[in-house]
């Protein structure tokens, strides 16, 4: 598509959706395109969880892991290697870009990220990046929540068994031990928890446009969004 067409970008794009519903990828090749930069906000709420885990937090104790959440270091840094990473995730300074990303993380985030405290101390950090503008970001509550200004909400969907077979072989290809059952019952497992907490759960913003990925290519949805700016450009 022609850039020039592309006068009259919004300052923020929001991007939610339940999980491995492919928000980060779509995202970050929008954000590319049109050169904004992209934050994935699951990284962060996977950040707390790893750490808690790794201090030996008890995952039920809210005000630990809220006060965690409060002194947390993350930095999302440029890939420093090529081992199909989109950036590095360093926290408290050591790079831990793929043990956020395990099994182990898998199965508390939701119960963390379900922490009051923990969303207001998230949702601040994500402001403050999203202040100077020309922002792609990606979560569960961006479009209700954290940017309810944004002038592009995007609302990412799929079935379960489409994500599940998608992040399988993702897995797969990043050479985990992976088993498809497993991967759809952590994301039933972690998308009940997101959609049913008190405190902004997953669900579209009333005004965000809602695309169901289940019969498209990424390259398809990408076109769709890119189409989109150009509308209301
Ligand atoms: O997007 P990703 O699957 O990496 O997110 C991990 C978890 O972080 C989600 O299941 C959800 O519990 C939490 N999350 C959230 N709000 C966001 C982004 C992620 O609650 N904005």
């Amino acid at each position: 598509m022609c850039q020039k067409k592309l006068q009259h970008l919004p300052r923020n794009i929001a991007i939610d959706g339940p999980a491995a519903s492919g928000k980060t990828t779509i995202g970050t090749l929008v954000a590319n395109k049109i050169g904004y930069m992209c934050l994935d906000t699951g990284i962060m709420y996977r950040a707390v969880a790893f750490q808690a885990l790794r201090e030996g937090i008890d995952i039920a104790d809210e005000a630990a892991v809220t006060s965690l959440a409060e002194r947390i270091d993350i930095d999302i840094l440029p890939a420093s290697s090529q081992d199909g990473r989109q950036f590095d995730v360093m926290i408290n300074g050591e790079d831990r870009t793929w043990d956020i990303r395990t099994a182990a993380v898998n199965a508390v985030v939701s119960e963390v990220s379900a922490y009051p405290g923990v969303r207001k101390a998230m949702t601040r950090q994500q402001r403050k990046i999203a202040e100077k503008g020309k922002i792609v970001m990606i979560g569960r509550d961006i479009g209700t929540v954290v940017l309810p200004d944004a002038e592009l909400k995007i609302y990412l969907d799929a079935s379960v068994e489409v994500r599940a077979q998608r992040r399988y072989i993702e897995d797969l290809s990043h050479g985990k031990d992976a088993c498809l059952e497993d991967v759809v019952e952590s994301l039933r497992h972690r998308d009940e928890i997101d959609s049913g907490r008190s405190v902004a759960p997953l669900k579209a913003a009333e005004d965000a446009v809602i695309i169901n990925s289940d019969n498209m290519t990424v390259y398809e949805v990408v076109e769709y969004v890119m189409e989109l700016l150009e509308k209301r450009g």
